[in-house]
């Protein structure tokens, strides 16, 4: 017999698992797909830690669904008896004029964030591990914090499965179309589903065809990530009270890092945001990362964290499901009306997660996308042509 559902949720990266756990609160007739294990490293959303910040230098227009998803994070905490959010602050650093710098404050003001701007001097008094050239400024928001990454995500699946919902892993949806039913599924292993409405949150599986909205639209890219040790042991620097960070380089290069906050990932985490990046090409992307790139990181780590030993003590490859413009494509598909879905989270996506999660939900129960995600629609490319045509 084929089953039929009110909402299935194809992939349960950070984005399909936050769907679930919000759909759970309302309906029970609900059931999440993902091709892989619950934790498992083929998609973007797995990992020890994740920034969740405010003050988005990346522009005020994210500030509401950052509000909602903030407020969504402690919402799921106050669930959980470990610890999913760890309240490290955000130190965002670069020159004066740095895109970092600037825009930050500005989203700070617009959104009043709670920051504070500190000089060169001021940022080497406060964070010691940190080296910064004079004239350099930087942003911290106290209310900024890290994200235990892996943990939230298991916990959104935990609850939903308490409240009803059903899960299977090791399956992939091959193909969706419309019929009698509704929409049906198709998986991998032929097995057939019945859906009043679906919630597609398959990362980099949104560049294939599942349904074609996205077709030419959105880019994955494979992207290396390091782990730094202290060259002393228990030096404090690196310690309680190390920030997460952005750390823009007068020459554009933006690095970002985390704490260590658990168990997993010992070292304070570093990668690039804007740089590093190539083309998401599965048979190159298994290969271990490339000495050049760790050459060059080890020498920006050098110059930024003298503290750290600049040699990583370990690396891998991740990935960037990136849009043209780096912002996200939020959108009910036009040839399946019905189908809610989110992706081309450009390597910023997971703090925004519980929002999203709790959007897609809404639009999949009622069948309306709130307004407030029409800044995220695939409409605004149709003017401006598309950069992976
Ligand atoms: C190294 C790194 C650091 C980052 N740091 C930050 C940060 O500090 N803060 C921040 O906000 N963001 C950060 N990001 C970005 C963020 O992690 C991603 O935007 C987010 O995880 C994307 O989640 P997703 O659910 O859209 O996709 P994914 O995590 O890729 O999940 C997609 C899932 O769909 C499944 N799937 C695919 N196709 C199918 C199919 N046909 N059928 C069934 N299942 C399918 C896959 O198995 C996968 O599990 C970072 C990303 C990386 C790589």
């Amino acid at each position: 017999m084929v089953r039929k559902y009110n909402v299935v949720v194809v992939g349960l990266g950070i984005i399909g698992s936050a769907s679930l756990w919000r759909l759970s609160h309302s309906s029970s007739n609900v059931l999440g797909i993902d091709a892989g294990a619950p934790i498992n490293l083929s998609g973007s959303s797995h990992g020890a830690s994740r920034i969740f910040r405010q003050a988005y230098w990346e522009g005020e227009a994210y500030l509401p669904l950052l509000s909602l998803s903030g407020d969504l994070w402690r919402e799921l905490e106050n669930t959980c008896d470990r610890r999913l959010i760890v309240e490290t602050g955000g130190l965002f650093v670069g020159p004066v004029a740095s895109g970092v710098v600037r825009q930050s404050v500005e989203t700070a003001r617009r959104g009043n964030i709670k920051h504070k701007v500190l000089s060169d001097t001021e940022i080497t008094r406060s964070f010691p591990a940190f080296q910064v050239q004079a004239g350099m400024e930087a942003v911290y928001e106290a209310g900024a914090f890290t994200i235990a990454a892996d943990d939230s995500k298991c916990h959104m699946l935990n609850v939903a499965v308490r409240q009803g919902a059903e899960l299977r892993f090791g399956a992939s949806v091959v193909s969706i179309v419309r019929s009698s039913k509704g929409l049906t599924l198709r998986l991998s292993d032929g097995v057939l589903i019945h859906a009043n409405r679906v919630v597609l949150a398959t990362g980099l599986g949104m560049s294939t065809d599942l349904i074609s909205d996205l077709s030419g639209l959105i880019q994955p890219k494979s992207v290396p990530v390091y782990w730094f040790k202290p060259k002393l042991n228990n030096d404090r620097n690196f310690a309680r009270g190390f920030p997460a960070f952005l750390y823009q380089l007068p020459d554009g290069r933006l690095l970002y890092g985390t704490p260590h906050i658990g168990s997993e990932e010992s070292g304070i985490k570093i990668g690039f945001h804007n740089h590093q990046q190539s083309i998401f090409e599965p048979e190159i992307h298994r290969q271990a990362v490339e000495e050049s790139c760790i050459d060059e990181v080890s020498a920006c780590v050098e110059q930024v964290f003298p503290g750290l030993n600049s040699t990583p003590y370990a690396h891998r490859k991740c990935i960037y499901t990136m849009s043209c413009d780096g912002s996200f494509i939020v959108g009910e598909s036009v040839h399946f009306p019905g189908v809610f879905y989110a992706s081309a989270c450009s390597g910023h996506g997971f703090k925004f997660a519980t929002g999203l999660g709790d959007t897609l939900a809404k639009a999949a129960l009622s069948g309306v996308l709130d307004e407030s995600v029409a800044i995220f629609s695939a409409k605004r490319f149709i003017e401006s042509s598309p950069l992976y045509l």
